[in-house]
């Protein structure tokens, strides 16, 4: 179901359908941490039902992050997006499961179980926006939103299926989603087809004056530059994310997709982003150590659970946390706190600073001649359930090709660009900050023709 066909059905039928959806496919389990009572006002300009991540706080629904610390809680305030959404018509019906606090690549690190692929129930649907990305492959909803920070709406939407989008760092508010890493975290929309992506994305763009980083910015017509019209558009195919660890036929797809868009007056150049290979461990330094300062609040005594067997302070800190955070958080809390700790700050932090400002350059560059740069999405398609847990470095491994772009702040879209071996492939079009415009324009134009 697209947004048009939600449209068709009227806002009463559709939520209907949507929540007979969810409770037919339940079997995917673990693809909604809640439903919500559809409160329906078919004013506004996009009356349709809608999924929305556990990490983005909503009102009368509890709102977990899908980790024990937060359980049962309940936020006195909704975030900008879900405000904007609502008063736009839309209706929230749920929310999604996610990797704990958004820390992960397959939904499974939540702490209420694991979400599957709709495609292929043996497989994980990518994440940390794996409910998000099952629940529109599988028709639950129209859209849904995620939350990308170094794939994470993007990696989902390629294992699913499916289209996400990634706005520019900056462009749409965060207010009201759970922090994890503040430099990188953005919020964008999960749906079934590029024009929804553009109308959702028109609908939360735009400067919040309750979050800092957004920018007082025109928010062009997202929809009307969707002619699928691409002629003299210049494509920049980056060398380096075609090579080592990316799966040779997801290769073949990708550059099978970039023929298609030449033959459509597209102009292809082959491009260098040297530093991108350092982008993984970059980010792994710099993540995990906004992870380790944002998530001090949980304390045991601020939010979500505090633990009954404690006798002092320390103890409720200690025995809270421990109890409330599953193990890949603690694992990126413990780097984090090494990472920024006397001593080692210069080493790793500071160092992985200007190694992300040298991968913005090499964008930059790109950028003075290219308008988009593509490559695939992921460097395979979807693993199998419990394939990776063991396993933290083949699991970080899934953000390969997302890792640059979220370091560098820019727009990226992930669209279907086929299969392999019966599995999903997407095609990631990057562009130049706030210019989502012309990835969207892109995307479309190979959903066309493909
Ligand atoms: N897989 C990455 C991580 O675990 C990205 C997560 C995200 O984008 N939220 O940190």
């Amino acid at each position: 179901m697209n947004i048009e066909e939600a449209e068709k059905l009227g806002i009463e039928q559709a939520t209907k359908e949507s929540l007979t959806t969810i409770k037919v496919k339940s079997d995917l389990n673990a693809i909604l941490a809640t439903v919500a009572k559809p409160i329906i006002s078919k004013t506004g300009i996009l009356n349709v039902p809608y999924l929305c991540k556990d990490n983005i706080v909503t009102l009368g629904t509890k709102t977990t992050a899908a980790s024990k610390i937060l359980e049962n809680f309940e936020s006195p305030y909704e975030a900008t997006v879900v405000r904007r959404l609502r008063e736009a018509g839309a209706v929230l019906i749920g929310k999604t499961n996610l990797d704990e606090f958004a820390m992960g690549s397959s939904t499974e690190n939540s702490a209420y179980g694991v979400t599957k692929n709709p495609v292929d129930e043996t497989r994980v649907p990518g994440g940390s926006s794996g409910g998000s990305a099952a629940a529109v492959a599988s028709g639950m909803v129209p859209f849904a939103l995620g939350s990308d920070t170094g794939g994470s709406i993007r990696q989902p939407a390629s294992f699913c299926g499916v289209v996400g989008l990634m706005p520019t760092y900056g462009r749409v508010s965060r207010y009201g989603l759970i922090a994890m890493a503040s430099s990188l975290d953005r919020i964008g929309p999960i749906t079934t087809c590029v024009k929804d992506a553009a109308r959702v994305l028109q609908i939360i763009a735009g400067y919040d004056e309750h979050d800092s980083t957004t920018v007082d910015i025109e928010v062009p017509d997202y929809v009307s530059v969707l002619d699928g019209d691409i002629k003299g558009l210049k494509i920049g195919v980056p060398k380096e994310y075609f090579g080592e660890g990316v799966n040779e036929t997801i290769v073949q797809v990708v550059r099978l997709g970039i023929e298609m868009l030449e033959k459509q007056g597209a102009v292809v150049r082959e491009i260098s982003l040297p530093n991108s290979k350092y982008a993984l461990a970059t980010y792994y330094i710099i993540q995990p150590s906004e992870v380790s300062a944002n998530l001090a609040r949980y304390d045991g005594i601020r939010y979500g659970i505090s633990a009954k067997d404690a006798n002092n302070l320390w103890e409720v800190y200690d025995k809270s946390r421990a109890q409330g955070f599953g193990v890949e958080v603690k694992r990126r809390i413990m780097l984090g706190t090494y990472t920024l700790s006397a001593g080692f700050r210069d080493a790793y932090y500071d160092k992985a600073q200007r190694v992300r400002t040298l991968i913005k350059q090499d964008f930059d560059k790109a950028f003075e001649q290219v308008d988009v740069i593509i490559s695939p999405t992921t460097p395979t398609v979807a693993f199998k359930i419990g394939e990776r847990v063991q396993d933290p470095l083949s699991m970080y491994r899934a953000d390969l090709l997302t890792a640059p772009a979220s370091l560098a702040g820019l727009p990226a879209i992930s669209v279907p660009g086929g299969e392999v071996e019966g599995l999903p492939v997407g095609l990631q079009i990057m562009g130049r900050q706030f210019d989502e415009k012309t990835i969207l324009r892109v995307a479309y134009a190979y959903e066309q023709v493909r």
